[in-house]
């Protein structure tokens, strides 16, 4: 296990933004998406690794060289997947550093209760909006 390898599962927006920026700050990236069309989202100075398949089958994250990973990083557009994978990722290859990107907030709480981390944008747009409007009310009020 190598700190700085990191796998990630999904080059969508996030992934992808993800990747680049990790990739810039010197880490070794791999990133894994069923659809190749997705790495095109990945900047020409990208200089990770790609590898085009479902991240739901052990051969695709074998391939990954997931258990070198120093962190695991699952962000598809489909929750059931991130959070299935985080938990392989964790439970079959010992991976310490795991966490899940989850549409539902409603699951976020449940997810975290077996230990896997999960960041939801849901969740995480409400309380920037909030500050956002605190500050609004905080001008209004000067
Ligand atoms: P976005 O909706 O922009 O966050 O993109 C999500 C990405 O996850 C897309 O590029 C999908 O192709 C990718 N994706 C969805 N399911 C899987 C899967 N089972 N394995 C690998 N990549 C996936």
């Amino acid at each position: 296990m190598l700190k700085d390898n990191i796998v990630i599962v999904g080059c969508g927006r996030l992934g992808a933004n993800l990747a680049n920026a990790m990739s810039d700050d010197g880490k070794s990236v791999v990133v894994i998406d069923s659809n190749k069309e997705s790495f095109r989202k990945l900047s020409p100075s990208y200089g990770g690794l790609t590898i085009t398949g479902d991240a739901m089958e052990l051969s695709v994250l074998a391939e990954a060289e997931i258990e070198n990973a120093g962190a695991v990083v699952t962000v598809t557009n489909n929750d059931n997947t991130n959070i299935m994978v985080a938990q392989l990722a964790k439970e079959l290859f010992h991976i310490n550093e795991v966490v899940a990107r989850l549409y539902d907030p409603d699951r976020e709480c449940v997810y975290q209760e077996f230990g896997i981390r999960t960041i939801c944008p849901a969740v995480l747009s409400t309380k920037e909006i909030d500050k956002l409007l605190d500050v609004w009310d905080g001008d209004e009020a000067v």
